[in-house]
């Protein structure tokens, strides 16, 4: 067993790719950003490995402030106040984002564990399944069904009533509350499909899935 050190090889190589062929042509940027940050976008998303929000937004370092976490849960406030109630509070009340983006995605090994929490696979793994609790309401909205019977299309439907759950907590911490009341923040909920790599919005009134093209036009874009 080489304990990683291949990887941590590779990681450590990718740094100095970095810092000789990337910074150089992006310094003024990285320079920018020495004292400050203006990031426009809280965006929460799941731990996930296969998840890189700056890809799929296309935006650069300075424009996303992120909080990432299993299974992109929001716990509503007073329930845990942590690690993503102290960093949605500092970029509402501080930073002033004009966007919270909570996306969840395809495959989310979260949604497999949230549709059983009673299933003994968790016994071992105490932390996940407390943690889980904070999407339980998702998955009651499936009733009854057996987890043994959810096929994909009940699994994208958790995933993104888990989106939903998680905007609706979004709403109790004061900070959100307090700039929605005053207009200046706008709240919205994505499902990332990793295979296909689309995006789809998440309309909060008809609990549907629209593409992207058909939000944007929207915008007049
Ligand atoms: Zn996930």
């Amino acid at each position: 067993m080489d304990c990683g050190r291949d990887t941590l090889a590779k990681l450590l190589a990718g740094v100095q790719t970095f810092q000789q062929d990337v910074y150089p042509g992006n310094a003024e940027l990285f320079e920018s950003l020495a004292h400050s940050q203006a990031p426009s976008t809280l965006f929460i998303t799941c731990a996930d490995s296969r998840i890189s929000p700056s890809l799929i937004t296309q935006t650069q370092p300075g424009e996303l402030f992120i909080v990432r976490n299993v299974g992109n849960l929001v716990p509503a406030y007073g329930e845990m106040l942590g690690g993503v109630s102290s960093a949605i509070e500092y970029a509402v009340a501080v930073l002033k984002v004009k966007n919270i983006i909570i996306c969840g995605h395809s495959n989310c090994g979260a949604m497999g564990a949230l549709m059983n929490l009673n299933d003994p696979k968790l016994d071992g793994l105490p932390t996940v399944r407390s943690w889980m609790r904070n999407g339980e309401a998702a998955r009651a909205t499936l009733g009854e069904l057996k987890a043994e019977d959810a096929g994909p299309a009940q699994i994208r439907d958790l995933t993104e009533n888990n989106v939903l759950l998680q905007l609706a907590h979004l709403r109790t911490h004061p900070a959100v509350a307090r700039a929605l009341a005053q207009d200046s923040l706008t709240l919205q909920g994505w499902y990332y499909d990793i295979p296909k790599g689309q995006v789809s919005v998440l309309d909060e009134q008809s609990r549907k899935s629209r593409p992207v093209s058909e939000v944007l036009s929207e915008f007049g874009a």
